[in-house]
């Protein structure tokens, strides 16, 4: 039984309990971090291990986002990141709570990070319980793959591998792809839910490639293939022109719109996407819509908050209250004017800032793990 008034309670035992642990000045610079003030995004919420990453992946955005390529670990240390976390307003903690996604703007495991990373899992997996997807494309040798597995409650791992043939070209600083099938292979041995995670799809080489990665995934011991479109950018453009990319007329030909400057703009990939989908069952490769439903997988739970889903076992769908939503947004300083429940999700005419509404939209949408349509 999931109870949206327990979780929040929870909530604010871990505030103050993390308060005491803190200095006042950790507490104010915790208090400040974005990691206290974002919105989830779809796969969850994003937590930054690093400042920056040094793999150069040339078809990546961090760097149009403004991200170094000299990376750094990120400053909060393990017990601030759980503070800033658990006073963000729009996250809910627990193994019921916001999915958290490492690796979405840094590479959580390059040597400069990778003690900020562990760090940071434990604090997020043993203070809070959040159920956690990383992404990576590091070498994960036997030891470090005992340290992740060691994590309570366990990780969704993604270890992404997008070509073996272009990666010098494309990925200039990540370990070898064959380093990270073998990566697959000591994670699923010792027991932790790992994936292969095939994005970007780069469409011209992907089409080349896809059967034989799928297939050394699998004889690696992935649990499943959660496949990925492309995103691009002038940026992304320029770069991969600069080094003679093979494959750009691949690439423009699927671009939807004008490309403006500082703005993603992801391919058109329904093709692609439905047919190395076909090919990975066909195969007997699990494939899932996207990160978060390996996450939800791995974790035993069950989701619908989307139209990809349903994800995992939906058996394990907390029931949800009226007056559960109606004494929660009470405590967001909002008024809950109708509320609808039904197979579709939750319907609410909310009154108030609209900030709060979408904290609170989060924070029901985490938890009851259902569309929430507020209006
Ligand atoms: S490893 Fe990830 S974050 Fe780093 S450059 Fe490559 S895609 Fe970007
Ligand atoms: S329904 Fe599936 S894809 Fe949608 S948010 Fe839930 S886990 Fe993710």
């Amino acid at each position: 039984m999931v109870d949206l008034i327990r979780v929040w309670e929870e909530k604010v035992r871990l505030v103050s309990m993390l308060e005491d642990k803190l200095g006042e000045r950790e507490i104010e610079e915790a208090g400040r971090d974005s990691h206290a003030h974002r919105l989830p995004r779809p796969c969850g919420l994003t937590v930054h291990t690093g400042i920056g990453c040094n793999f150069g992946c040339l078809y990546c955005y961090i760097y149009d986002m403004g991200f170094p390529s000299t990376p750094r670990p990120y400053p909060l240390k393990g017990l601030q990141l759980a503070y800033a976390l658990a006073l963000n307003p729009a996250v809910a903690p627990g193994h019921h709570g916001t999915f958290m996604a490492f690796g979405s703007v840094t590479e959580p495991f390059m040597d400069e990070t990778v003690e900020r990373a562990l760090e940071y899992l434990d604090a997020v997996a043993g203070i809070l319980g959040n159920p956690i997807q990383l992404s990576t494309k590091a070498w994960i040798n036997d030891e470090l793959a005992a340290r992740i597995r060691s994590i309570p409650d366990h990780l969704s791992i993604l270890v992404t591998i997008v070509t073996t043939s272009l990666h010098e070209m494309l990925e200039p600083g990540a370990p070898d792809p064959e380093e990270r099938f073998q990566s697959i292979r000591i994670l699923s041995r010792r027991g932790v839910h790992t994936c292969l995670f095939l994005r970007p799809i780069l469409p011209g080489l992907c089409e080349k490639e896809v059967e034989d990665i799928l297939v050394r995934a699998l004889d690696s011991g992935a649990a499943g293939v959660v496949l990925g479109s492309m995103r691009v950018t002038g940026g992304i453009i320029r770069r991969l022109e600069a080094v003679g990319y093979p494959y750009m007329r691949e690439i423009f030909s699927r671009i939807p719109v004008d490309l403006k400057p500082g703005v993603q703009v992801t391919l058109r990939m329904s093709d692609l996407k439905g047919r190395f989908a076909r090919l990975a069952v066909e195969l007997g490769l699990r494939v899932y819509p996207s990160a978060c439903a390996a996450n939800v997988d791995a974790h035993g739970l069950g989701c619908v908050a989307c139209k990809s889903g349903p994800c995992g076992d939906v058996n394990k769908l907390p029931d949800v209250e009226e007056h559960d939503l109606r004494e929660l947004s009470a405590k967001y300083g909002l008024s809950l004017e109708k509320v609808m429940i039904d197979e579709r999700g939750i319907f609410l005419a909310v009154k108030g800032p609209r900030a709060r509404i979408a904290q609170f939209r989060e924070f029901v949408k985490s938890v009851c793990k259902r569309r929430v349509i507020v209006r």
